[in-house]
């Protein structure tokens, strides 16, 4: 059987021409619109949204495709052309757009292709009105203009530009171009090659560029992991580079490796991030609740404190605004500066890692061992609804000493460690990440977590 097309709280994922064809994108265009006039009725000038894609082959017919929904539903489009997710949402806001639709399928495969969608604050849609939104899409009852009354469409060529001078606000530039860093940066073809080059660029930084052709034929599996980043490893290696950093294809997501060609995995791209950020005041951080306790002692030795919240990154963009924090993020290397935007921002995680380099005139293997660290386990497997359900009661009891938060899932803290179970959204998966001081203690987590599962599932 074909894969379904995925319709999440972010926006939609499929099979390019498969599931996810134009006369998809078009209709999800109809809803996004026809969702935007309903809640936004009384405004008195016309709604626009801005629209922007990554490099993926398909990603110019779905642009066409949602554009002419939104169009047909009577609201202004401004194309952004091949623009990277972060840049797209600092756009929304720019252009006092109502919202904005992102044609992507972030770190997937390229025969997978998505549409994100953003609201006017540059935010994912909270799950309430992403549900209005998928509701409209199946019902299709859109309200579509009459044809005086169809969107008209502009382009905009300003993104990297507005999205590299918020960045360039948040570090001090000249302090880090002193120090002319070497630095190695592998776009796996995606949308963040020619807008990282030039923010590289203008930090001074003497840059070699891999996989920066934006083509969207990517050179390796785009997930920036260990096993898909051998080739960037062994480039700073070869090219004595200070730092390799790579981005997936829509570059809200940066791994780093460091002078020695080790990948250091994305977990520090956040703590680094902050250790910066707590070197010059303190504050509230947020994150989500599977992410290393790494952000925890780093704030802490600041004087400041965590917010943890549910996976997602709305959900931890919402909490850093609740409780206006300093910095934010997931372990997954997304980093948020509210500065730039409450988006996962790769540009932000390299300016700030950047800034901590030249403060502290330390190497990134230095910096790492400085923070020190844990082990991290990430597991799944497959349980229904009701198995996952007797999978977290068992669990309870069997941690009934630990500290206990149910926002999403159960997170058990223990002293030497954390455990956190959650069920997926979208498929019938559970996800077990554990992180603890050591593979010994971890492992006895692990291990009480398989016994649980086997009574459940056997
Ligand atoms: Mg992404």
């Amino acid at each position: 059987m074909a894969e379904e097309l995925i319709i999440s709280i972010s926006g939609m994922r499929g099979i390019v021409g498969e599931n996810l064809t134009a006369s998809i994108a078009e209709e999800y265009g109809c809803a996004f619109g026809t969702f935007l006039k309903k809640r936004l009725t009384g405004k008195k000038e016309k709604l626009s949204v801005c629209i922007g894609r990554d490099s993926r082959p398909s990603g110019e017919m779905l642009k066409t495709a949602v554009t002419e929904g939104l169009c047909k539903a009577g609201v202004d489009v401004i194309d952004l052309g091949l623009v990277t997710t972060p840049c797209a949402g600092i756009m929304v806001r720019e252009l006092g757009c109502s919202g904005g639709m992102v044609v992507t399928a972030s770190h997937n495969p390229s025969q997978y292709n998505g549409i994100k969608l953003l609201l006017g604050n540059s935010m994912a849609p909270p799950p309430d009105t992403a549900e209005q939104i998928k509701q409209c899409f199946f019902d299709k009852h859109f309200a579509l203009a009459d044809s005086n009354d169809y969107g008209r469409v502009t382009s905009n060529e300003r993104t990297d530009t507005v999205h590299i001078t918020k960045v360039l606000a948040i570090v001090d530039k000249e302090a880090i171009a002193a120090r002319k860093f070497n630095v190695l940066l592998d776009s796996v073809n995606g949308a963040g090659g020619r807008v990282t080059k030039k923010l590289l660029d203008e930090l001074g930084c003497v840059v070699t560029a891999i996989n920066d052709e934006p083509t969207g034929v990517f050179a390796h599996a785009p997930e920036p992991t260990a096993k898909n980043l051998t080739g960037l490893c062994e480039a700073v290696k070869t090219g004595r580079a200070e730092i390799g950093f790579a981005q997936d294809p829509d570059a809200d997501r940066l791994a780093i490796v460091d002078e020695t060609g080790t990948y250091i995995g994305e977990e520090y791209t956040l703590a680094l991030a902050a250790k910066y950020i707590f070197s010059t005041k303190t504050g509230k951080a947020a994150t989500n609740l599977s992410t290393s306790r790494m952000l925890d002692d780093i704030a802490e030795e600041a004087g400041g404190q965590v917010v943890r919240t549910p996976v997602g990154e709305a959900n931890v963009a919402k909490a850093m605004l609740e409780h206006n924090c300093i910095i934010g993020g997931e372990g997954n290397g997304g980093v948020i500066d509210l500065r730039v935007s409450p988006i996962r921002d790769s540009l932000v995680g390299i300016a700030l890692v950047l800034q901590l380099m030249a403060e502290t005139g330390k190497s990134i293997s230095e910096l790492v061992s400085e923070i020190g660290g844990y082990y991290m386990s990430k597991d799944k497997f497959t349980a229904d609804k009701s198995q996952a359900r007797q999978i977290l009661d068992l669990a309870k009891e069997a941690f009934a000493d630990a500290k206990l938060d149910t926002a999403d899932g159960c997170r058990f803290d223990f002293d030497d460690g954390w455990l956190h179970l959650r069920v997926s959204n979208t498929e019938p998966v559970m996800r077990v990440i554990v992180e603890a001081k050591d593979q010994p203690t971890a492992r006895k987590y692990i291990d009480a977590v398989s016994n649980i599962r086997k009574k459940i599932l056997s």
